[in-house]
């Protein structure tokens, strides 16, 4: 086996060093793309784009380094849907049915407030479904005798206490 050359030899070095070098290069121009178009979903302001990429450039290793420290948290579509996720909450909160007379959230099936006792619906004398105060007419099985606000006019306060929600109305019209 024959020695090499020494210019073999430093032909070999510069050979790889030249790919090591491109590949190096090519790694670095990646990073600083990566870097602005990451900056890019997460930042609407093109100075701070510019920066992140101009950093990563700057400082090869400990630029991408600083960058992932530094990076605002979340990308702007994130936001957008935490944003979205927020408003949805509070829309549900907001549409909880209160009650008029002490302002508590209530149920919607409930017939009586918990806590002042206010009447908040009434029940159909046929069908136990639960009704507005204000309607005449039950939705659920067409009853037409339903006075408004009877129910309240019948005793507003009392809860019943076997869950039974017919009201006192039912027995004075079977008397007539
Ligand atoms: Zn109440
Ligand atoms: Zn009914």
């Amino acid at each position: 086996m024959t020695i090499p050359s020494f210019e073999t030899i430093q032909s070999y070095l510069t050979i790889f060093t030249a790919v090591t070098g491109a590949l190096l290069a090519a790694l670095w121009i990646s990073l600083v793309i990566w870097a602005f178009r990451d900056m890019r979903a997460r930042s609407r302001d093109p100075f701070a784009q510019l920066l992140a990429a101009l950093v990563v450039a700057a400082l090869p290793v400990v630029g991408i380094i600083i960058y992932l420290i530094l990076r605002p948290r979340e990308t702007l579509a994130e936001a957008y849907e935490r944003a979205l996720e927020e408003e949805a909450l509070l829309q549900e909160i907001e549409e909880r049915p209160r009650c008029p007379g002490c302002s508590r959230t209530t149920e919607s099936n409930w017939l009586l407030c918990p806590y002042c006792h206010t009447r908040l619906k009434k029940a159909c004398q046929d069908c136990n479904s639960l009704l507005e105060l204000q309607w005449n007419i039950c939705p659920f099985c067409g009853n037409h005798h339903i006075d408004p606000y009877q129910a309240e006019a019948g005793g507003g306060t009392a809860v019943p206490t076997n869950g039974n929600i017919t009201p006192p109305l039912q027995e004075s019209e079977t008397t007539t």
